[in-house]
């Protein structure tokens, strides 16, 4: 059994075993089997981050063209995901009403790992429940998504100060913004990438797991007109 800072390894363990799927009942290694589904299998066997952002990318297309599938939202899904959870994805995104990670990448339940905070912070919270899903539930991928016209970013390159806890999210985008002069997707686009850079600076768990090729950062942006993901370069 391989661990990852006190994590389990979890895909490397069932490979490892040669068995299904397996519940983890707390983060330090105990675990339970439980019956391998197909949907485990389907998202435990042949998922890497190459395929994942395929999946995310036709999924998005799928709703710019108002082709949506709905994968995996039927009340027959719960009963196979009720004890255990495999998402292929992970999402840093903003908690913008207009930006629901779900809906715009055409998936359902259990599919992704969506940690939404105003201005798509990594802070110690969001990381956490990305190392989380990183490194014991085997998610391979993690994508940054900001969107055009954040206010959380707008309101950091005010330099306003806000009144309440509103002040603790603004300061943690700042820092994205210093050679940044003009309001619009130039802020967004520092500030996405400020945020892939943070969450592997502020992380050994995810720094190691992208340096041992078993996770993928990368940042998107979200065009609130079009409804389509970009990838940033
Ligand atoms: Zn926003």
């Amino acid at each position: 059994m391989s661990r990852i800072n006190g994590f389990i390894g979890r895909r490397k363990f069932l490979r490892t075993i040669g068995l299904g799927s397996l519940t983890l009942t707390g983060i330090t290694g105990c675990s339970q089997l439980v019956q391998k589904s197909d949907i485990f299998r389907e998202n435990f066997d042949v998922i890497n981050a190459n395929k994942a952002l395929k999946i995310l990318l036709a999924g998005n297309q799928r709703f710019v063209s108002e082709k949506n599938q709905h994968p995996h939202q039927s009340k027959s899904i719960l009963a196979k995901l009720s004890q255990d959870q495999y998402p292929f994805a992970a999402i840093l995104g903003c908690a913008d009403s207009r930006v629901p990670a779900e809906i715009i990448f055409d998936q359902g339940i259990g599919d992704l790992f969506v940690v939404r905070v105003a201005g798509n912070v990594a802070n110690d919270i969001t990381i956490g429940s990305l190392e989380y899903t990183t490194s014991v539930l085997g998610t391979p991928l993690i994508v940054v998504l900001g969107h055009e016209r954040c206010g959380a970013v707008q309101a950091a390159l005010a330099k306003k100060t806000a009144s309440g806890k509103i002040n603790s999210i603004i300061a943690q985008i700042k820092p994205a913004l210093i050679n940044v002069e003009n309001i619009g997707d130039n802020a967004v686009l520092a500030n996405i990438k400020y945020q892939m850079q943070r969450l592997q600076s502020k992380s050994p768990i995810l720094e190691k797991l992208v340096k041992a090729g078993k996770l993928k950062i990368i940042g998107a942006i979200y065009d609130l007109d079009t409804g389509k993901v970009k990838l940033l370069s």
